[in-house]
């Protein structure tokens, strides 16, 4: 199939999942057919769909729609692609990990897969500059958003609760507490409702000063003062906002809540809901064995 455009050609596409939308119209900005990965992929001049992270992949992308011409296409996946001058556009984990890696002057920016049956409809929509209705999967956004909030605000509940098991000065989050996820955490799941986080407690931990044998020994505690200061937050009702440089998908964005009068913030490229009107209750788990800590938080539904 010959491509119109090449990908070093495409404008900056712009993306609207931060804001929280769900749909979009947008023409085709490029397209291709893979076979490697035996699929196309789509780039919208304007996408709602939030991709997942090759780097970090704790959101999974989201699911839905794509209209084009009276069809329907099933999302099967969105993730990032490479867009450079000088090598073809690599997808997902394809993408070197690192940034010094990279080729000069590359985009990152979202590309939605589909069917490979419908590379004719794409090419014909393209060419038409036709308008594509993308719907995002509202439910399944909303469950990922929560979870995703949920565990934002439940780190600092957890870098609280463990701030005095460290022994030593430790870069601090923005609330003043010893950053114990940013030393710690190896990995980052975000799940319908919550997030599921795990956290290295080795030699270096130790060495950094943390205080890994009393922590261990009164993870309840630990766990049970976690919850309470979540829980006390939920009660001055979180609202949540962000600020993003720019309206490209690799632009930094930030997450702020406001609890009270505290406004917490960090950086993150995910989606999230504006508040947890919708949250009972939130129940945050620890356990730890063989040096490593696991954490969920889960939120209530009302
Ligand atoms: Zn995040």
């Amino acid at each position: 199939m010959v491509i119109a455009i090449h990908h070093n050609q495409i404008e900056t596409p712009t993306v609207t999942f931060p804001e929280g939308n769900t749909q979009c119209e947008s023409q085709i900005a490029w397209f291709t057919t893979s076979e490697k990965h035996g699929a196309c992929f789509v780039v919208l001049k304007e996408s709602c769909f939030h991709p997942r992270d090759f780097r970090w992949p704790d959101q999974p992308a989201d699911k839905g729609t794509l209209q084009i011409n009276g069809k329907t296409l099933e999302v099967l996946d969105v993730v990032k692609m490479l867009s450079a001058p000088t090598v073809e556009p690599l997808f997902d984990t394809d993408i070197p990990f690192t940034k010094r890696d990279l080729p000069e002057n590359s985009r990152l920016i979202g590309a939605i897969k589909v069917d490979i049956q419908y590379a004719a409809l794409l090419e014909e929509a393209f060419t038409a500059q036709s308008s594509v209705l993308g719907q995002v999967d509202k439910d399944y956004r909303l469950v990922l958003s929560t979870g995703h909030a949920a565990g934002h605000l439940a780190s600092y509940a957890l870098n609280e609760a463990i701030a005095p098991y460290w022994r030593k000065t430790v870069p601090l989050d923005t609330r003043g507490n010893p950053d114990f996820i940013r030393q710690t955490q190896d990995k980052s799941q975000v799940v319908p409702y919550g997030c599921e986080d795990g956290f290295r407690l080795g030699k270096s931990t130790r060495k950094a000063g943390l205080n890994v044998a009393d922590l261990a020994t009164d993870l309840e505690a630990v766990e049970a003062k976690a919850n309470a200061i979540l829980n006390k937050w939920l009660e001055l009702k979180p609202s949540i906002y962000f600020e993003k440089d720019g309206p490209a998908l690799d632009e930094s964005r930030v997450w702020h809540c406001k609890v009270g009068d505290e406004n917490f913030s960090m950086f993150c490229g995910g989606t999230h809901v504006k508040n947890f009107d919708h949250v009972n209750a939130f129940k945050i788990s620890l356990s730890y064995a063989d040096q490593e800590m696991t954490f969920s938080v889960k939120a209530e539904i009302k």
